[in-house]
């Protein structure tokens, strides 16, 4: 199988699975066990921590341990939310707002709409994007000028690879007074990105999106934001997520991170592979068209690499899909993490795309561990099955 759908999820590394095994045999002590095991897992967690918040700059007071981004983002923004619900909120501050993009994530969309139907006194104000994907300025300055107390946007796109200047939409968040949170579950596997340097009050990674184990994540909290737990129960990771650490993915997470540090932002290895296989994609199906500005791959600005954002025109990811499975290509239509929704990509239709073509739209996304033969020779496979789905349903595609 050649496997392109790595921002979905991706392959462990090898490195954290090792480090893993003994927790999940002879290491299996609660972390805070006054005994020698418990003291080995305790110093194994703080390891843990440390490899994470050095991957983002970050002070290890700061990083609070989830079981995934869904969870960090439900976590600081119900947290951020019920804190400022809970606390002296002078009276002049009659209604609390957030401001969210329309191409978030289903975690952070779902979340802020939810809050916002639950609490009265709640806001949310949506921004839409440009036909690019990135947020509208002019409607993001419109929504500042409310004075929001919170703004989530999202780093990178999971579906498109748009990245937004999250440093500078964080610089005019705070000109407003808003604590800025950001998803930023797809740019950490793939570029440096450094908390202090962007200047963001909270972030949100997920482990298995780096090559760490399914059910590890975390949240980046600046100190001096403050926020109440969701889950409320013994206190732990200071009071913000109770429950027993799952030690198991905290060292595996961290494993991860510290990998992915050292391989560093100049390992273009999945880059690489995505542009062998999108030049591949323009030979064989020269009418598929890139969902991104731009013609050469690694040239295409504000544009992640290593996703791969193809519409077929006429044809049905959800057929062609299985197609390729049969065939040895891994991919997706569009988020695969809200795998079993059948509606168009609310992120393609945003951006304008129109329904047809983004009935037709497949995701492929690279890893460090894919190589540029498997990206070559997956761009043919995807060109003949893509014809043949297509002829099949009585569509004649060049
Ligand atoms: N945010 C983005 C941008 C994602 O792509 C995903 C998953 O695809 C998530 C959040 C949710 O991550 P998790 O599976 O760790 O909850």
């Amino acid at each position: 199988m050649i496997y392109l759908d790595n921002a979905a999820t991706t392959r462990i590394c090898d490195e954290a699975l090792e480090e893993m095994m003994p927790f999940l045999k002879e290491e299996y002590a609660s972390p805070l066990g006054q005994y020698s095991l418990g003291f080995r897992a305790n110093s194994a967690l703080n390891t843990a921590r440390g490899r994470v918040a050095a991957l983002i700059g970050a002070d290890v007071s700061e990083v609070i341990f989830t079981s995934c981004a869904t969870e960090s983002n439900n976590l600081f923004l119900r947290g951020f939310i019920r804190n400022l619900l809970s606390t002296g909120m002078d009276p002049a501050h009659k209604s609390i707002s957030i401001v969210t993009q329309t191409t978030e994530h289903a975690s952070v969309l779902n979340t802020c709409e939810d809050i916002a139907r639950e609490y009265d006194r709640v806001r949310l104000i949506k921004v839409p994007v440009d036909r690019n994907g990135f947020v509208n300025e002019a409607a993001y300055r419109e929504a500042l000028k409310e004075r929001p107390d919170v703004v989530s946007i999202m780093h990178v796109n999971n579906e498109t690879g748009a990245v937004n200047d999250i440093k500078r939409l964080c610089g005019l968040a705070h000109e407003a007074g808003a604590i800025f949170h950001t998803d930023a579950v797809q740019s950490v596997p793939h570029m440096r990105v450094n908390v202090r340097e962007i200047g963001v009050d909270a972030l949100s990674v997920s482990g298995h999106k780096l090559h760490g184990p399914k059910g590890s994540g975390f949240l980046y909290l600046r100190k001096g934001v403050i926020i109440k737990p969701v889950l409320t129960g013994g206190g732990q990771e200071i009071g913000l997520r109770s429950g027993t650490p799952d030690v198991v993915a905290c060292v595996g997470l961290g494993k991860a991170c510290e990998e992915l540090f050292r391989h560093g932002s100049e390992d273009r290895t999945a880059a690489r592979a995505a542009s062998v296989f999108a030049a591949g994609l323009k030979e064989v199906l020269p009418a598929a068209v890139i969902n991104r500005p731009g013609e050469n791959m690694e040239d295409s600005g504000n544009y992640l690499s290593e996703i791969v954002s193809v519409s077929i025109p006429g044809g049905d990811a959800l057929s062609i899909i299985p197609d390729l499975d049969m065939a040895g290509v891994c991919c997706s239509s569009g988020a695969a993490c809200s795998a079993g929704r059948k509606g168009v990509s609310h992120v393609l239709t945003a951006m304008g795309i129109g329904e047809s073509l983004a009935k037709g739209t497949l995701r492929f996304s690279f890893s460090r561990y894919n190589t540029e033969g498997e990206a070559a020779e997956a761009a043919v496979i995807v060109g003949r099955v893509v014809k043949k789905n297509l002829e099949n349903h009585g569509i004649l595609f060049k």
